[in-house]
Order: C-alpha cells, then sequence, then structure tokens
C-alpha cells in the first residue's frame, strides 16, 4: 500500500500496510531476510548510517527489512508514528520503560496484568533499579494516588490477562495526562481489531505478537508502537529522550526524530545494547497471521461469547467471567471499547472444586492443556494445578486463580465442537 492509497479500511490495511513487492526481485510477498549484516554503499554511506544522519540496514539486532514491513503495518494497523518489534512482548515491554526510567524512578502499574509481567516488573526490574506502585485497574482513582514525583509511565492492560475484564482506559489516561507522564497499554488481549488505544488517550502501545497477532501458535514477537502524542521535553523527566546523546555525538534524540522519538529510542538505544531482536522468520509468520486478523479476531469473539453462554448455563459450572456476557459488571466497558467483541480468553469456576478442574483438564480431547493464549486452536489451563500451584488456598483466590478455576482461550473451531468437548470432559 503505498503512503497515498486512497483505501484505509482496517482489513486493507491489514493486508497491504508496510508491505509492497520486494523491490529487488518483485516478489509479492515480503521475503525472510534471513541476514545478519548489510553492504554500504561507501565509506560516507555507512558513516551516516552509524551517526543516525540516515536510516538504513546496518546489522540486524538493530533492523531488518522483514522486521521492517512487519513494524510498519502494526503502526498503521494503531494509528501510530513508528513501530518497533522485538523478541517477545517481554523485550518490548523492558525496551518501552527502558527510554524512559532511570534507576530510583516508578512505573505505577494495574494490578491485574498477566503474571510473566508481575514477575518481570516486581523482580527483574527492580534489579534496574526500577519501582513498581500497583494500583487497580477496576479504579481509576487509585492510579491517581499511587503517582510521585519519580513516576515516569503508567502501565495497563486494555483487555486484562487472565480475568478478560475491561479497563477504562480513558478514566486511566486522563490521569496520566493531568500527571503529564505517558499512559502505556498492552494491547495483547485485544489487538488493534478490537480496541485502538490511541484513539482513547495512550501515548504507547504495546504488544505480546506470540499470541493473536500472530494468531498460529508459532513464533514469539513483541512490538512497541509510538502514538506520538506526548511531548518528552516539556519537562526535564525524560533526559534519555531529550538531553544530549553521549554514543550518538550528542545528539537530541526528540529535538531530532519529534513524534517518532519513542520508537526510535527504543531501537538505537534499548535494542542496541540490550539486544532482543526479533527473528526475521518469526517476523514473516507474523505478517502473514496479521493478513486473517479481522476474519480470526471476530471467529475467536463469537466462539468465545458461544461457549461462555452455554457454559453460563450449566449445572456444573459455579460462575462464568466474560465481558461479552450481560451478567458481567464489565458488560457496559465491553460496549464501550469494543463493541464487536470481548476477546477469547476468560475463566470459569466449577462447582467440584480442584478435583473437577484436574479431571476436566485431562479428559478434553480437542483443548490443548498448555500455557499459551490466542491461537487458532482452543487451550485450557487449571492454574491451581500447574502456573500457580505454588500458591496457598488464599493466595490464589486473590490471584483470580481459587482451586475451582479454569482458564481458556477459545480457538477458531466450531463453537459445537468446543462445547460438546467441554461437556463430556465434565461429566
Ligand atoms: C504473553 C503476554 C505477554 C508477554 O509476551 P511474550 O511474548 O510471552 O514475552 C505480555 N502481556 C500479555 C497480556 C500477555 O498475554
Amino acid at each position: 500500500m503505498s503512503e497515498d492509497t486512497p483505501f484505509s479500511g482496517f482489513a486493507t490495511r491489514c493486508i497491504h500496510a508496510g508491505q509492497q513487492p520486494d523491490p529487488a526481485t518483485g516478489a509479492r510477498i515480503t521475503p525472510i531476510y534471513q541476514t545478519t549484516s548489510y553492504v554500504f554503499e561507501s565509506a560516507e554511506h555507512a558513516a551516516n548510517l552509524f551517526a543516525l544522519k540516515e536510516f538504513g540496514n546496518i546489522y540486524t539486532r538493530i533492523m531488518n527489512p522483514t522486521q521492517g514491513a512487519l513494524e510498519a503495518k502494526v503502526a498503521a494497523l494503531d494509528g501510530g508514528t513508528a513501530a518497533l518489534a522485538t523478541a517477545s512482548g517481554h523485550a518490548a515491554q523492558m525496551l518501552a520503560l527502558h527510554c524512559l526510567m532511570q534507576p530510583g524512578d516508578e512505573l505505577v502499574a494495574a494490578r491485574q496484568l498477566y503474571g510473566g509481567s508481575i514477575n518481570q516488573f516486581s523482580h527483574s526490574f527492580k534489579q534496574f533499579g526500577w519501582h513498581v506502585v500497583w494500583a487497580d485497574a477496576d479504579d481509576p482513582d487509585s492510579f491517581r494516588k499511587a503517582l510521585s514525583e519519580k513516576t515516569r509511565a503508567i502501565f495497563i492492560e486494555s483487555i486484562a490477562n487472565p480475568s478478560g475484564q475491561i479497563v477504562d482506559i480513558e478514566a486511566i489516561a486522563k490521569v496520566a495526562q493531568e500527571a503529564h507522564v505517558p499512559l502505556i497499554v498492552d494491547n495483547t488481549m485485544a489487538t488493534p481489531y478490537l480496541v485502538r488505544p490511541f484513539e482513547h488517550g495512550a501515548n504507547v502501545v504495546s504488544y505480546s505478537l506470540t499470541k493473536f497477532m500472530n494468531g498460529h501458535g508459532n513464533s514469539m514477537g513483541g512490538m512497541i508502537v509510538d502514538g506520538g502524542n506526548f511531548d518528552w521535553g516539556a519537562d526535564d523527566r525524560f533526559p534519555l529522550l531529550t538531553e544530549p546523546n553521549p554514543s550518538y555525538n550528542g545528539m537530541k534524540l526528540y529535538e531530532t526524530f519529534g513524534d517518532m522519538t519513542l520508537a526510535i529510542a527504543a531501537r538505537v538505544l534499548g535494542l542496541r545494547d540490550l539486544g532482543p531482536a526479533i527473528a526475521p522468520l518469526n517476523a514473516f509468520l507474523t505478517l502473514t497471521g496479521l493478513e486473517t486478523l479481522p476474519l480470526r479476531m471476530q471467529r475467536h469473539c463469537d466462539n468465545a461469547l458461544r461457549v461462555a453462554e452455554w457454559l453460563e448455563q450449566d449445572d456444573r459450572v459455579a460462575w462464568v467471567k466474560y465481558s461479552g456476557l450481560k451478567s458481567s459488571p464489565y458488560y457496559e466497558l465491553h460496549q464501550k471499547y469494543c463493541p464487536k467483541g470481548a476477546g477469547s480468553v476468560f475463566t470459569f469456576g466449577l462447582k467440584g472444586g480442584f478435583g473437577a478442574g484436574v479431571k476436566l483438564v485431562n479428559s478434553v480431547k480437542l483443548f490443548s492443556h498448555l500455557a499459551n493464549i490466542g491461537d487458532v486452536r482452543s487451550l485450557i489451563i487449571h492454574p491451581a494445578s500447574t502456573t500457580h500451584s505454588q500458591l496457598t488456598e488464599e493466595q490464589l483466590v486473590a490471584a483470580g486463580a481459587g482451586p475451582e478455576v479454569i482458564r481458556v482461550s477459545i480457538g477458531l473451531e466450531d463453537p459445537e465442537d468446543l462445547i460438546a468437548d467441554l461437556d463430556q470432559a465434565m461429566t
């Protein structure tokens, strides 16, 4: 899709944005540029690339054409100014924050995050001297109360994993704006098909591409998308972006790169020095997955609603927490932020408790019992006997992973087959 294309519908962008026929060969599909490095045109060209006076390929740790097509596509889907692909969702979170946080700085984050993010923030980020202050995703005011002079970002998920609860992005964006700190939204569970966080006041979007964006459970990947809507120079809180950079001859990144500063800083500082680059093959597989994103996401959501409605009326089921159900306390937020669907990950409780949970995951035939989400295949896990098995019963309940809780990620199979599988496995 050329820059001046009149075709800008979401499905069209999923297929065409970021991808032209290969300039060298005419190949219609973006090739897997499986190379580590690129020949310079001249000594001057090489010098300009290294000094950031000119953009171009140097070394695949920093930039690669297959990765570049993926970045341009996701930036176009979210309405961002620029993007950076990374080796995983965790790498994207680390690199986004690495541009913003100095040792001793604070991050305010929703308590309702993916468990892996809670670990990353609480333990590994602590080693960088970054401190996390937790807030309650259901209570925008708790973010205001958690702010301090040292806060450098607010971090939330649009649809939280695993609870599936929908977060009031606009209310939390207002808190961020008033405090002049950027709002980072992890949009992994929603994808830009369901929620486009920049339209609700977010400044940065991060993804685990590993899940619905790729959609086929075959590669790890992450993405940072720059909303281009935050003034990094309003005060002295973001020195990496505003001060002269000693590793680029004293260049000031914000002055030079304007509304793409965060995405560029994450590449030329974070990715360059910390190194979690996405493999070209993974970028290629994710590009292919994104072509069908609207079709897949709609089917994921429609199937999830069918299965959730069936579970809700079944006698063996104590409760179902799915934001797409009219009984859900998040139903109104679902109608506001993602009326096309509430995603496909949700939890339910079995009346039979721990034993019934173990029996269910042991007896399914179509669902895969594993620790992932966002695959074309339906997935199931019993957190109390797996991911959360080290917790006490009290901690299990606090984490929303009580002994009776089952988490599912509903795939693209026929919903009748998914219901039949759960029915036989619960019997
Ligand atoms: C899986 C996940 C991540 C981490 O992504 P990886 O690609 O596994 O590193 C972050 N956020 C959410 C919501 C996730 O589901």
